[in-house]
């Protein structure tokens, strides 16, 4: 059984603009946020809206205060008057391309021109869209409906922006044949266009079809239709909850997309989900997947990772070998996610759903778990000597404070309370934390040729650097709706990748020119390995073609941990 993913699921470039814009206007400004109608049709997006205190105005009062928001879908410019009239501030996160249908039918409606909206009436767009006919537009869901109206002297035909491109077509092509002076114009939006054009051929190419996203929202309802219009069986849900597994038990390879507004968390959710339960046919595929998502749930493979990369960065040195700061390495890494996750279990239930169940129904276990860890870290470098012990627990410190509220109001300005709240530092404080475990805590205690560590703490801080930014990519959406401070959120998905390609090209160049100028050990050259393939990942994802789900996070683990294994044999 496979699944395969559509390229074109989730969020559209208007619908991740408007949700930026909101979140950004909630730190930036201290008034209270609205948004005209709600922002999007997903409903675990608006509850976790609401928990940011960012409410939704259904009716324009006629006196108010704050910021008011105007959605991807825009309003009648009449609407807009009246917000600013009622005191509120508006920003206007009208999606450009709605914006283009409104301004073509604002200068057509000032010449008189009849307007033919290929649309839903009561869709928010299309409510819009009416407010610039001045008192000429038509919406038209059917051919009947086009053929109800009179053949008008002027007009211009166009298509709420995610409307159904076959129905278009047709209105389109009527008009052409029977009203040949209408102008028509093509407003159907690429996104919307490549999403229907995918999951048509998806349709054919698979056996069933399951299409994510709200019940309400348009673009998703007609996937659905386009999918079952192909004679494929096709679910429609809201989120994985609501799969109705027996009717996807006769297909052998299944095809998941989603409209426009749903998180891709609630794809990746929904893709595991389907995913276990194809598994649970299969004992021991069963078996090894839990295996695999147990490991990296309670973080024990991303502190195999640390302990493997410590082992390969003193290889790498040539010094001898023991294990003990590899120990300490991966101690202090397995208590530090742990906490963190501990602390993030708010926050996780919506875009980490899984591993916020498991934290919160293992909660004394890991709590546990982690003190015993973090306190055995400080024991082991509390016996290799005083400076690694400080240093180690000024570092767990700050691991443990990561979350907590020790910024001061005029320090922050009100809106950094905590170091998680200062921008990109979660990516960055990892890459410092663990290059420090790896790589400069095993030199304080055994200083050997400075130019070595420095080049073994670049190799284990890069690495580092390409598994965190490449996780926070894949979270970029929960990171940012849940308020977590990722460098992809500060800088954008594009140069984070374009920074982790430089940097691990940089790091092969440097394993290499190192070994060449006997900075390392003989052999060291074989750990180019490992940034080359990160590299490789890294292209593979930005191509799509990169397994999906977990199977991508428990390889760039594994990668870690490979590092050790070549070690062994520098
Ligand atoms: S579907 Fe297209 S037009 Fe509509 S909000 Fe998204 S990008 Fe804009």
């Amino acid at each position: 059984m496979k699944i395969v993913i559509a390229k074109t699921a989730g969020f559209c470039m208007g619908v991740r603009r408007a949700v930026d814009m909101v979140l950004d206007a909630s730190t930036r400004y201290q008034e209270p946020i609205f948004t005209c109608g709600p922002l999007i049709h997903n409903p675990q997006v608006l509850q976790m809206l609401e928990e940011k205190k960012i409410f939704r105005i259904e009716k324009i009062p006629e006196k108010g205060s704050g910021i008011v928001l105007i959605r991807a879908h825009g309003v009648p410019p009449e609407d807009q008057a009246a917000l600013k009239n009622a005191g509120f501030t508006v920003i206007n996160a009208t999606c450009p391309r709605v914006l283009r249908v409104q301004v073509i039918i604002n200068r057509y409606a000032k010449k008189g021109h009849a307007v033919i909206i290929a649309g839903d009436e009561d869709h928010p767009e299309v409510v819009g869209l009416l407010g610039y006919t001045r008192g000429k537009g038509y919406a038209v869901d059917s051919m009947e409906a086009l053929l109800a109206l009179p053949i008008f002297e002027n007009a211009i035909v166009v298509a709420q922006t995610t409307q159904n491109l076959s129905f278009y077509e047709g209105i389109k092509s009527w008009c052409r044949s029977n009203a040949p002076h209408y102008r028509i114009f093509d407003t159907i939006c690429g996104s919307t266009e490549k999403r229907q054009t995918e999951i048509r051929r998806l349709a054919e190419e698979n056996d069933a079809v399951v299409v994510v996203g709200g019940k309400e929202s348009g673009n998703t309802r007609r996937l659905a239709e386009i999918a079952a219009g192909a004679g494929k069986p096709t679910v429609h849900i809201e989120d994985a909850s609501e799969i109705d597994y027996e009717s996807l038990s006769r297909a052998k390879t299944i095809a998941l997309t989603a409209g426009a507004s749903t998180p891709n968390w609630i794809i990746t959710d929904t893709y595991r989900k389907i995913e276990n339960h194809l598994q649970k046919q299969n004992a021991v595929k069963a078996g090894l997947y839990f295996l695999r998502d147990f490991l990296l749930k309670t973080n024990l493979l991303a502190s195999a990772g640390a302990g493997s990369l410590t082992y390969a960065c003193s290889k790498l040195q040539g010094n001898d070998q023991n294990f003990h700061h590899a120990w300490i390495a991966m101690l202090y890494v397995l208590s530090m996610q742990i906490l963190n996750n501990l602390f993030a279990i708010r926050s996780d239930r919506y875009n980490h759903p899984k591993r916020a169940l498991f934290y919160k129904e293992n909660r004394t276990y890991l709590w546990i778990l982690a003190v015993l860890s973090g306190g055995a870290g400080l024991y082991l470098s509390f016996l290799t000597g005083a400076v690694s012990f400080l240093i180690l627990l000024v570092m767990s410190l700050l691991g443990l404070s990561y979350n907590l509220k020790i910024i001061p109001k005029p320090l922050g300005k009100g809106r950094i309370a905590s170091i998680k709240d200062i921008p990109g530092s979660k990516t960055i404080l990892i890459v410092i934390a663990w290059g420090t475990v790896t790589c400069l805590l095993p030199a304080v205690a055994d200083p050997g040729n400075l130019m070595s560590v420095g080049v073994a703490f670049l190799f284990a801080t890069g690495l580092v650097f390409g598994r965190t930014a490449f996780f926070d990519i894949l979270a970029i959406q929960g990171d940012r709706i849940t308020g977590k401070e990722t460098l992809p959120i500060l800088i954008g998905e594009k140069k984070s990748f374009n920074i982790i390609k430089y940097t691990l090209i940089f790091e092969i160049g440097l394993v290499l020119a190192a070994n060449l100028s006997d900075l390392l050990a003989n052999n060291a050259f074989v750990l180019a390995f490992i940034p080359s393939s990160m590299f490789l990942l890294i292209r593979f994802f930005e191509k799509d073609r990169l397994v999906s789900g977990e199977h991508r996070e428990f390889v760039v683990e594994f990668l870690l941990i490979s590092t050790g294994l070549l070690g062994a044999v520098i």
